[in-house]
């Protein structure tokens, strides 16, 4: 069995307290929840990455820093009950069930639910009720509700939630036209019909999918977008507006415009212009980069042989081959 604990409080140093994320429990609960146990198998290497990982029924585990920011915004504390919509793998609701009186959450994958269900009992996590159906709805015989949580972005905060929420309570849900790109909303039942809304910024989640979702075909985001909207810019805009002017290969400004891709564990340098000097130039410029400054420590290629078996001979400490060829004197040199 791995030892991960280390890998937790570095996650908790670096990902999270670095990062902003400054309320004690949130931390401590985040510290003791083993994320591992609730990513699937074969995953558990990468639990303390600060990345989404996949789960079943193709949805995602959410990034460690997210659901800590989720939680620091809903603002909970112990005697509190707290209503989750988006089980998944279950970590959102074990992390909160260590800090509050009692979580209650929902996934509209069956599968997903059991499974968090068994996780939960494997743990000894008693202060979690799991439920099947549609969360944009609610859970109306367990509220009224200190905090709501939504772990999917919906085109708005559904009304069944804000209702049943306690006076002084917090909704956070990721909101959107688009459903795959939201806004991070904060919203607080001010008094028996009053609300106020706080923003914290853009947020990628799966589709919420309900009634007060979006339609089962959310998950294509192109055929949501009504057909007339897509026509009206031509492709050659679509490049312009996409396209990023690019400095010298030789400037340091160049791998700089790379440092986005400086938490992925795995960049594919595409091919597609491969043969050009410039693709070779620039693949040298972003690898060297991400190296350097990002710490990656593997460099995968499908290179020609003899010239690849130098390299390999290099970095493996092995002698030169007597009466070689000089390496790279062919294309691409
Ligand atoms: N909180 C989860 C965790 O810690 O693993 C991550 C949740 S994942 C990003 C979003 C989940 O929301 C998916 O499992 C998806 O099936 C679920 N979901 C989407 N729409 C839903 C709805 N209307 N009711 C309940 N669950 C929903």
């Amino acid at each position: 069995m791995l030892d991960l604990s280390h890998a937790r409080n570095r996650m908790v140093e670096v990902h999270l307290s670095r990062r902003g994320i400054h309320d004690r429990e949130v931390l401590e609960a985040m510290r003791e929840v083993p994320r591992e146990a609730f990513v699937a198998p074969g995953f558990e290497e990468f639990a303390y990455e600060d990345g989404p990982l996949p789960i079943a029924e193709g949805q995602t585990i959410s990034q460690p820093y997210i659901v800590a920011l989720m939680i620091e915004m809903a603002e909970i504390g112990p005697g509190d009950h707290v209503l989750e919509v988006g089980t998944g793998s279950g970590y959102a609701a074990a992390v909160m069930s260590r800090i509050v009186e009692r979580v209650y959450t929902i996934e509209r994958h069956a599968g997903l639910a059991e499974t968090a269900r068994r996780r939960f009992q494997e743990l000894g996590y008693d202060n979690i009720e799991v439920r099947t159906g549609d969360g944009t709805k609610g859970w109306p015989d367990a509220a009224p509700f200190d905090a709501i949580l939504v772990a999917a972005g919906g085109p708005g905060a559904p009304l069944a939630l804000q209702e049943q929420l306690d006076v002084g309570g917090r909704l956070v849900i990721p909101v959107g036209d688009d459903p795959h790109d939201q806004r991070l909303l904060k919203v607080t039942r001010t008094g028996a019909a009053t609300y106020s809304e706080e923003d914290f910024g853009g947020v990628r989640f799966v589709p919420l999918i309900g009634e007060q979702g979006w339609p089962e075909s959310g998950n294509r985001i192109a055929n949501d977008r009504p057909s007339g909207r897509a026509r009206t810019r031509s492709l050659p805009e679509m490049i312009a507006a996409a396209a990023e002017p690019l400095p010298d290969f030789d400037d340091p400004a160049f791998g700089k415009l790379f440092d986005r891709f400086g938490d992925r564990r795995v960049v594919l340098l595409g091919e597609a212009s491969h043969g050009t000097s410039e693709f070779y130039r620039a693949r040298a410029a972003i690898t060297r980069r991400l190296i350097e400054k990002h710490g990656f420590t593997i460099v995968a290629v499908e290179a020609d042989w003899p010239d690849a078996a130098a390299i390999d001979r290099y970095v493996r400490h092995r002698p030169p081959r007597a009466n070689a060829d000089p390496p790279f004197q062919r294309f691409p040199t």
